[in-house]
């Protein structure tokens, strides 16, 4: 992907700062820094999200999500917790368009970063929730 900015960092002709590389996978340092020590995880292989991903991609990639996320822990004793983050499409704010996995190491309650979820279990009965179930192992690959 020619214009791929995270192809760019992979091949060397952007540079980052690189915490982890292997065959398949580059971590790297968001330039972004959401809280202090957030990190991207890469695959090598450009795919665009999550949705272009085999098995063995899938297993390269997150098997090693582990061992990073404890590196990152275990860099600052005031780390208290980590939310793993994939954005895939752009209403669900991915920006760049070659699958990344953030790291985003957690201080305390007011270190910049959020998330909402909101409850909507009252809106959904029993009967609902299986028919939303079955139509999803209807698709399963
Ligand atoms: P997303 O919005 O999930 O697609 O995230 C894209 C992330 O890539 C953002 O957090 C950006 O800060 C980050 N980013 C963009 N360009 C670079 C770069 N050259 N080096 C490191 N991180 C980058
Ligand atoms: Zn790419």
């Amino acid at each position: 992907m020619d214009n791929c900015i995270f192809c760019k960092i992979i091949k060397g002709e952007i540079p980052s700062i690189t915490v982890y590389e292997d065959n398949n996978v580059k971590a790297f340092l968001d330039i972004s820094q959401a809280t202090k020590g957030h990190v991207l995880v890469v695959p090598k292989k450009h795919v665009k999200d999550i949705f272009e991903y085999d098995e063995e991609l899938a297993k390269d990639v997150f098997a090693k999500i582990p061992m990073i996320a404890r590196a990152v822990k275990e860099s600052d004793p005031e780390i208290k917790g980590l939310n793993i983050i994939n954005n895939n499409g752009e209403l669900a704010y991915q920006s760049v368009f070659h699958s990344h996995v953030h790291l985003i190491p957690r201080y305390t309650q007011k270190d910049g970063f959020s998330m909402s979820f909101k409850d909507n279990s009252d809106s959904y009965d029993n009967e609902d929730l299986k028919k939303i179930a079955e139509n999803i192992k209807q698709h399963l690959g």
